[in-house]
């Protein structure tokens, strides 16, 4: 028997979270059966968590996008008894059962070996946004970011993907501008290495000229919307944005002059269906380019009792920095 967070559906429509003691035999079908330590908060949780958001399609469900912790048994010659894993993605915690419990059932291939240097919390301290702001500086320097390029703005720099992505670029030796919209989260930018604060309102709107000054080498934008469609006309001669999220939109009221004008890249990021390849190399360089110290100062930990809250703070954007829930607490 162990705990997990149960979404029911109830005879009205909506959804009812609780703990509940359950027995192995109800995990979901997979080759490996894991012994959850830690798992995380995300966005698309606080989804799950409530109503659904149109993610979860089959009730009575257990949420939780990501989950690290100990493989107790495996029917996949990769793993054995006793083995560190993290798992992003794939769905899980959304089609099949997460990592709001104390133990997951999952298929071998969506998990990564957790690699030298980080333990399951501190795996959960990056998680899915630390993961994905991972894969956006990889594919800012695969297309020739470098610190001597200029400044690098990143959108939403308080939330989950922004703080991780700052503290990256910071320890890189990238000049980081933090765009938020809480004044109050300045000192915490700055403690992550955020060289400069960018009022949320000075990006907020868009305006009637494509193009601006030439402001960032570089954009890391977790906002979406007129955000992303005003960066883009900032952005320097040749220079890209990664596109990793929408807490802002999903629309883009953007020119296509920047891209004609000033030859700049919109790279899209999605963490969901990465490749295991690729996977393996973003957690690789997480261990070695995100210092833990920082990583430490980002954490809120908290308890499985605590995500029906958590899950509507991180909603209304009221989450600040990384959630690590102690499933065995
Ligand atoms: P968080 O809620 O932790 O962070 C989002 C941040 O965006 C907030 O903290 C806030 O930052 C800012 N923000 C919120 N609302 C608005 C708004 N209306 N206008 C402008 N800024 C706003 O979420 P995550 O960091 O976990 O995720 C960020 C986004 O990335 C989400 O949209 C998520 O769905 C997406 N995502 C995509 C992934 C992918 O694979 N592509 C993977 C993970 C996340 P501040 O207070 O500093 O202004």
């Amino acid at each position: 028997m162990f705990n997990a967070l149960i979404v029911e559906k109830l005879e009205d429509g909506t959804t009812s979270a609780s703990i509940q003691n359950i027995s192995e035999d109800r995990l979901p079908e997979g080759e490996v059966t894991v012994a959850v330590d830690y798992s995380t908060v995300n966005y698309k949780d606080g989804l799950c968590v409530g109503p659904g958001g149109g993610l979860v399609r089959n009730y009575p469900h257990v949420p939780g996008i990501d989950f690290a912790g100990t493989v107790l048994d495996s029917s996949d010659a990769r793993y054995k008894a006793g083995d560190k894993v993290v798992l992003t993605g794939w769905r899980v915690g959304e089609a099949h059962w997460g990592g709001y419990a104390q133990k997951a059932r999952v298929k071998a291939d969506w998990l990564v070996p957790l690699p030298e240097g980080l333990t399951p919390r501190t795996a959960m301290a990056v998680g899915t946004a630390g993961f994905t702001a991972m894969l956006a500086v990889m594919a800012l320097e695969d297309h020739g970011l470098t610190p001597q390029k200029g400044t690098v703005l990143v959108t939403g720099a308080a939330g989950g993907v922004g703080s991780v992505a700052t503290a990256i670029l910071a320890n890189l030796g990238y000049q980081v501008a933090a765009v938020t919209g809480r004044p109050e989260t300045a000192d915490y930018l700055k403690s992550l290495g955020a060289t400069q604060i960018v009022p949320r309102e000075d990006l907020a709107e868009t305006v009637k000229r494509p193009l601006e000054a030439e402001q960032w080498a570089g954009c890391i934008d977790a906002v979406g919307g007129a955000m992303l469609a005003r960066v883009l006309g900032q952005i320097s001669y040749g220079g890209s944005v990664a596109a990793i999220g929408l807490a802002g939109g999903a629309g883009l009221p953007a020119t296509v002059i920047p891209f004609l004008l000033r030859g700049i890249n919109l790279l899209g990021i999605d963490s969901v269906m990465q490749p295991f390849e690729n996977r393996k190399r973003a957690w690789a360089r997480i261990a070695t380019d995100l210092p833990l110290d920082k990583l430490e100062a980002m954490v809120v930990p908290a308890t499985l009792s605590d995500l029906p809250q958590l899950g509507a703070d991180i909603i209304k954007g009221k989450i600040k920095g990384r959630v690590v829930v102690d499933v065995n607490a």
